[in-house]
């Protein structure tokens, strides 16, 4: 006999056995997704008045992949703005289970269940009229797979939800496997979170642009053992050809660690106007120009910003107060928010103190020499011990060998 669970989570309760996938680690993930979306919903509300068009209904979402639909049931109830939800999932047990917890909840008028390959559902709603809101892609490991048909289905400014959690293979342990997956080259580096969570913008971007659309990431967040996106996608092939300057090749130092970026493509300004030229971006050398030791070379990693500050800081002021995780939200997304933007990657303090074999040097006093010295300085989320900063490598080895 199989034991049947009663979860409460949020708003929702709902019964599932152990034949249907649940993760009670994953409810950060699931409060911080009704987090971003209910700031979604109302920012689209705004603009639809601002545009004067008549909101009547509110936004549409799709869960690709469901499970229990709990989710679903929980963006049903705790979302505001929400004029449909389906709910869909491959497997005809988890679309049973998540039947009984939609009626269950008194959801029905809202979320639809669907016993689909989320692949070929995501290509029926291809066409503008039957295209989504928001989709959201909460796979087990890679979510590559689904991209293609994720692009399609969205609206023109419409939010993707991403979670991948196959971080042996985005943090450098299997490159060629990465390579395969997501098209990028990952490396074995202590800022592999951060640079996981661009080698998946990444491949977003380029399923994106084979359809003239591109991505503005609003938050990526590395957490326990996944990373999750949350991009917009917008139309405009003209815009595609910026996207190789938003790309970077990462040269890694196998001695010293430290990291150069090569960017895909340069952007020229002439008088005029904003003018593309494609350049290799500039040459790096083969060795290392601080120790001689040689590159290796990973990437290409989306090298543009990956959060959007002013969304972040909506969010922040919006966060429902119902969540059990509210307090990590609040203390995860104001890290987010002081990370400097156009600083891709980070060092780590520790990492660098064992290169140099110095004596302990006390975070606080490393950055106030970076400071000091008249750089821009900021933690990263992903790492309790990261630098992320404007100074080049140059300056902060510089700093440490004269402590
Ligand atoms: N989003 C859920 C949550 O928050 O609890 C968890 C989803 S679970 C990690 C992944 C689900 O994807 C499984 O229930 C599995 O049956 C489903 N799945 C796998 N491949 C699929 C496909 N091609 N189409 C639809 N569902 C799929």
């Amino acid at each position: 006999m199989e034991t049947e669970q009663i979860i409460t989570e949020g708003r929702a309760t709902i019964r599932t056995s152990g034949k249907v996938f649940y993760n009670p680690v994953q409810e950060f993930n699931r409060d911080l997704s009704i987090s971003v979306i209910n700031t979604f919903s109302k920012e689209q509300n705004v603009a639809n008045i601002e545009a004067g068009v008549k909101y009547d209904d509110g936004i549409t979402i799709l869960e690709a992949l469901s499970a229990t639909g709990l989710r679903s049931v929980r963006y049903a109830k705790e979302v505001c703005g929400v004029k449909s939800i389906i709910a869909n999932d491959i497997s005809h047990k988890a679309v049973d289970n998540m039947k009984s917890n939609i009626r269950e909840n008194q959801v029905e008028h809202l979320v639809t269940a669907s016993e689909n390959d989320a692949i070929m559902l995501m290509y029926g709603h291809r066409a503008r009229e039957k295209q989504f809101d928001v989709i959201d892609l909460d796979p087990y490991g890679c979510p590559s797979r689904f991209l293609d048909s994720a692009v399609q289905a969205i609206k023109d400014g419409g939010l993707l939800l991403i979670t991948a959690t196959d971080m042996a293979v985005l943090a450098g342990n299997s490159p060629e496997t990465c390579y395969s997956k997501y098209g990028a080259i990952s490396l074995r580096a202590k800022n592999c979170h951060e640079m996981a969570l661009r080698i998946l913008l990444q491949c977003i971007e380029s399923h994106a642009n084979r359809y003239g659309r591109y991505i503005e990431p609003i938050l990526s967040i590395s957490a326990d053992f996944y990373i999750r996106v949350f991009v917009k996608v917008f139309s405009g092939a003209h815009k595609c050809k910026y996207s190789t300057s938003k790309l970077s090749m990462v040269y890694h130092c196998v001695g010293c660690e430290t990291f150069t970026l090569q960017p895909l493509g340069v952007l020229k300004k002439t008088e005029k106007q904003v003018k593309f030229k494609l350049s290799p971006g500039p040459p790096v050398d083969r060795r290392c120009e601080h120790c001689q030791h040689t590159h290796v070379v990973g990437g290409p990693i989306w090298s543009a910003p990956i959060h959007s500050p002013q969304f972040i800081n909506k969010v922040l002021t919006e966060v429902p107060q119902h969540l059990s995780t509210e307090r990590r939200i609040q203390g995860v997304l104001n890290v987010i928010y002081e990370e400097l933007v156009d600083c891709p990657l980070y060092y780590v303090l520790d990492r660098l103190i064992g290169v140099l074999h110095v004596t302990s040097l006390p975070m606080m006093e490393f950055r106030s020499a970076l400071l000091n010295a008249g750089y821009e300085v900021s933690y990263s989320h992903a790492h309790r011990t990261s630098i992320k900063t404007n100074a080049s490598p140059r300056v902060i080895w510089d700093i440490l060998r004269c402590w």
